[in-house]
């Protein structure tokens, strides 16, 4: 969401006439996008911002702007720690970049634009790359208030943008290069609900996908709450849509699930992946995974190991709990499990998925797989694209020109994290 949002701002910019510089010493203007979703994310942001205070005293004309979820939860808070930025914007405020061309910027003064304001992506578009990739955000916010989370806090409630919108923006970004499409929505599923859409997510994906020149069709992040048996059926209708699901489980102990307020239980989900799995046999699945949650317990985290054995997810994203201020489990549980105790957890359940995608990724020795190519590596002399499922793929080829086109590959060798192979 944030690599749109960047772009959105790029192209506020370049239409005012700005160009890209090639270092942050030659630049006039500095953004930093900036992400809360853990307290590693924010420290790094501060990282970066600070790295910039010396090129400012060089250079003291140079404008900065820290924008993203920090700027939104921070506010002027960001400016009292580093008075050498001009301008925060919280997720909202893409528009008012324009502010730094303003007289009162002329006069270097600090302003601050945070809070909701509603369609903030209207008539706003973003820069599109020649990357074979693109992403487009489709709705803001998030309604689901998960007891971990800061976004709901950050990015204010669920808006859908209207249909056609999308639809004329990935029409204009196909018509130079085909592309693969990525849809971007905190819970996608939710799309076109506050629009009083019965089947919202479907018929998006449906508008999309019938735009030639989209080669294929990915949408984030889906909530398992909201992912139905008529979701899973309707997709079998969309043979762009590629047979992977990322569906973030978060816990395997229905007590974590609870406390974490996420609206399923590990029955709830496992019924889920039986019914993916009957409709597409075919399909990888892939997890986000929260370990050290306040509360869990070591049999929670058994129970979460047990899980994870019993799915076999094709990968799986794992992160320690952060505590985050406006979440309501910092709230209720002050008390944090012991970071040890944490990233012990997180070392055990690496070690195991590992093992789960090495045994996954093993079964693809000898497959014909259909790759999506979007790179040249002069160093290893080799293309590389995803399959339908989504796992990367390094594989040689007597051609030049492969880049952003399907081929098929036949894979020879599988490790949990390099999959190779030959063009056929
Ligand atoms: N809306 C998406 C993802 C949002 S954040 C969803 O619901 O799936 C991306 C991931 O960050 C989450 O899936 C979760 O695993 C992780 N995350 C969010 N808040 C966190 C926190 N406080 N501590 C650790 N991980 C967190
Ligand atoms: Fe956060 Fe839950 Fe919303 Fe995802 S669905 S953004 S985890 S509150």
């Amino acid at each position: 969401m944030n690599f749109y949002d960047s772009s959105v701002v790029e192209k506020i910019l370049i239409d005012r006439g700005f160009t890209k510089s090639s270092s942050p010493q030659e630049a006039n203007v500095i953004l930093v996008n900036t992400c809360s979703v853990r307290a590693h994310a924010e420290e790094r942001a501060w990282g970066t911002i600070g790295s910039l205070k010396r090129i400012k005293e060089n250079n003291p004309d140079l404008k900065i702007v820290v924008m993203g979820c920090m700027g939104e939860r921070l506010g002027r808070k960001v400016i009292e720690r580093a008075p050498y930025v001009n301008l925060v914007l919280g997720t909202h405020h893409f528009k008012d970049v324009n502010l730094i061309l303003d007289l009162e910027f002329a006069e270097k003064r600090m302003i601050t634009k945070v809070g909701e304001v509603e369609s903030p992506y209207q008539g706003l578009q973003a820069v599109q790359g020649n990357s074979v990739l693109a992403n487009i955000g489709v709705m803001k916010g998030c309604n689901s208030f998960c007891a971990y989370c800061v976004v709901p806090y950050t990015r204010g409630r669920e808006e859908s943008r209207p249909i056609q919108d999308i639809a004329n923006e990935v029409k204009e970004i196909v018509e130079k290069q085909d592309k693969e499409i990525l849809l971007l929505g905190q819970n996608i599923l939710a799309y076109g609900r506050d629009l009083n859409l019965k089947n919202g997510f479907l018929n998006l994906l449906e508008e999309v996908h019938n735009v030639g020149g989209v080669i294929r069709l990915r949408y984030l992040t889906s909530h398992p709450k909201d992912l139905t048996p008529f979701i899973i059926e309707g997709l079998k209708y969309l043979p762009k849509v590629p047979e992977h699901f990322h569906l973030p489980i978060q816990s395997g102990d229905d007590d974590m699930l609870k406390a974490m307020n996420r609206g399923y239980t590990t029955t709830d989900y496992l019924k889920l992946i039986d019914k993916i799995r009957e409709e597409f046999p075919d399909s990888s699945i892939s997890t986000d995974i929260i370990v050290g949650f306040p509360t869990e317990t070591e049999t929670s985290f058994l129970n979460t190991l047990n899980f994870f054995r019993k799915v076999e997810f094709d990968y799986a994203f794992a992160a320690i709990y952060s505590h985050r201020p406006e979440a309501m489990a910092s709230k209720l549980y002050p008390q944090e499990i012991p970071l040890d105790e944490k990233k012990k957890r997180l070392k055990d359940f690496n070690q195991l998925q590992e093992e789960i995608t090495f045994k996954k990724n093993q079964k693809l020795i000898g497959q014909v797989v259909e790759i999506l190519v979007e790179e040249f590596s002069r160093k290893h002399r080799a293309f590389s694209g995803r399959t339908r499922t989504n796992k990367i793929v390094a594989f040689t080829s007597l051609k030049t020109d492969l880049i952003g086109r399907l081929v098929k590959v036949r894979v020879k060798e599988a490790g949990s994290w390099v999959i190779k192979g030959e063009e056929i």
